[in-house]
């Protein structure tokens, strides 16, 4: 049986010359970068080599690129580091944000900051309006991500980015589902604070960066050593890093010409999950939407049950976000974005990638379609 991954936006597999390009450095140059005989200044210098392509593709100094563990690594540090260094304030950030974000900013509102969660239209768009209006005199941070995991919305990062920078206040995105999909310069775009993570663009698990504008003056995240100039310590993860720094020059090696076909294939089996499948619906934006990201509620049925009856069919998708699912609830984006309950629950992701083909398209949908019929006829709610 031909097996299909669709789940791309939960991880990727790690290409086959990233991880040549890593192997080195786990059995040979392992020494350790901050070591100073020549077997960590060898590590050292694939260090500073991935800091430097890390920061020619977000168009920032080396000097501004920080090495972490993770995205979830990255967000909580600018978020906590900007509420540190201010000790209390109002934060805004959006409703629709990655739990990385959202529990953070709960977190901190325990310990006395307030924060506003922006609502979302029925596209996952949040309102610049909406955001101006937000702005309080001790606002602290304005935190919003570039593309929605779920649904895959692009938010207009520029323009909140201006706003930010009108009234001071420094802006963070989290940019982990955009990286290798859409180009990003974070100068140009005036982005203060930016988290992606490789495993999201076919580079290793455990490797993310947050860039951090420099004179933002956010404070140390880890203490323990002088790795990342003293702000993150622990000893830097060599392989990781490389890995990282190769897989985002992948990403975007004819990123315009990998996105064409990436969108036809998108659109097409959207387009025919929409005609060949009754009761279906859309969710998210049409056009502001990450190339890859399919969504789509399916009427009178359970987004597991038709996850689980692809997965026999050796199809892998995913109901809602991959750190929801296992949990029965529903999907807190669909429904900030005014998806009913029953349609939120019905609901699949599909997120492709650059193995998936045309053909593969049609397979799903067949596969799909009678997943759905075997689904509806035992579901007491739908009566032919
Ligand atoms: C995956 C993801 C994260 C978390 O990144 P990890 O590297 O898995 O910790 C954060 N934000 C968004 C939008 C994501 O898609």
């Amino acid at each position: 049986m031909e097996k299909i991954y669709l789940d791309h936006a939960a991880t990727t597999y790690v290409k086959e010359e990233v991880f040549e390009k890593m192997k080195p450095y786990f059995t040979e140059i392992f020494g350790n970068p901050s070591s100073l005989h020549s077997y960590g200044q060898t590590a050292s210098y694939a260090v500073a080599e991935a800091r430097n392509t890390v920061a020619k593709i977000l168009n920032c100094l080396p000097t501004e690129v920080y090495f972490t563990s993770c995205g979830t690594e990255s967000d909580n540090w600018a978020i906590r580091g900007i509420a540190k260094k201010k000790g209390k304030g109002h934060i805004i950030t959006s409703i629709v944000e990655h739990p990385a974000v959202i529990e953070t900013c709960q977190e901190l509102e325990k310990n006395g900051f307030t924060v506003t969660y922006l609502p979302v239209d029925k596209l996952g768009m949040i309102s610049v309006e909406e955001l101006k209006n937000a702005i309080q005199e001790d606002t602290i941070l304005i935190s919003i991500m570039f593309a929605n995991n779920e649904v895959g919305t692009i938010q207009p990062i520029e323009e909140i980015a201006k706003i930010a920078k009108e009234k001071k206040i420094p802006f963070h995105t989290d940019a982990v589902q955009a990286m290798g999909a859409v180009r990003i310069d974070v100068k140009e775009m005036g982005i203060d604070m930016l988290s992606l993570s490789a495993h999201k663009f076919y580079g290793p698990k455990g490797v993310g960066v947050l860039y951090v504008r420099n004179g933002l003056g956010l404070g140390k995240f880890i203490t323990g050593g002088e790795q990342e100039r003293g702000m993150r310590a622990g000893t830097t993860t060599t392989h990781q890093v490389v890995g990282l720094a190769t897989a985002l020059e992948l990403a975007y090696e004819n990123l315009e010409e990998k996105n064409v076909r990436m969108v036809e294939m998108r659109d097409y089996l959207i387009k025919n999950i929409l005609k060949k499948i009754p009761y279906t619906t859309l969710n998210g934006h049409t056009t502001k939407r990450l190339p890859n990201n399919v969504n789509i509620s399916y009427e009178f049925i359970e987004g597991e049950g038709i996850l689980l009856l692809l997965d026999m069919d050796g199809i892998a998708v995913s109901t809602g976000s991959a750190c929801s699912s296992g949990s029965l609830k529903s999907s807190r984006v669909l429904l900030s974005m005014g998806v009913e309950e029953g349609l939120a629950h019905g609901s699949i992701r599909m997120t492709l990638g650059e193995r998936n083909s045309i053909d593969q398209m049609d397979y799903v949908v067949t596969k799909l379609a009678n997943s759905v019929a075997k689904l509806r006829k035992m579901s007491p709610l739908y009566q032919d």
